[in-house]
């Protein structure tokens, strides 16, 4: 479901990985419109999640959640969970320990060197630039109807 221009850059960011002997964790990718209603009911937040009526870079096909791995396949101390709403998810927050900051700035410049941006609030979320210029897939996955959640 990733757009060929993002497979492609996420191809470039797997090579420049294995440079420097790490591996990408793929966290999330696409997400149908249901499962961004879920992430709504549980986090409405508009600072850490699209409203799902605006539509999600993610549902375009052009952003991508991942974790460092070193090359055994082990995760890299990156300081918080995946999907940590706090501000310690913040990339370049001051309250994370320097290891945790390293393997951020080698996250962000592997993403970087591949053709993807970040965002100031998630460490983990990258993306096209100008993504919401790709339109909105659709949903592949929609015989579940949402329930109305009040
Ligand atoms: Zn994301």
């Amino acid at each position: 479901m990733l757009h060929p221009v993002a497979t492609s850059a996420l191809q470039r960011s797997i090579d420049i990985a294995q440079l420097a002997g790490l591996r990408l964790l793929i966290l999330d990718a696409y997400r149908q419109q249901q499962a961004q209603w879920h992430l709504w009911d549980v986090c409405p937040d508009a600072n850490y999640d699209v409203p799902p009526a605006q539509g999600s870079n993610h549902r375009r096909g052009v952003a991508i959640d991942l974790m460092l791995l070193d090359e055994d396949g082990r995760e890299l101390d990156i300081g918080t969970a995946f999907d940590a709403m706090e501000s310690q998810s913040h990339p370049f927050h001051l309250d994370v320990a320097q290891p945790a900051q390293r393997n951020r700035l080698m996250l962000n410049a592997i993403m970087l060197g591949g053709g993807f941006v970040g965002m100031p609030i998630e460490w983990w979320h990258f993306e096209l630039p100008a993504a919401t210029t790709y339109p909105l897939l659709p949903d592949h996955f929609s015989c579940v109807k949402r329930k109305n959640v009040s």
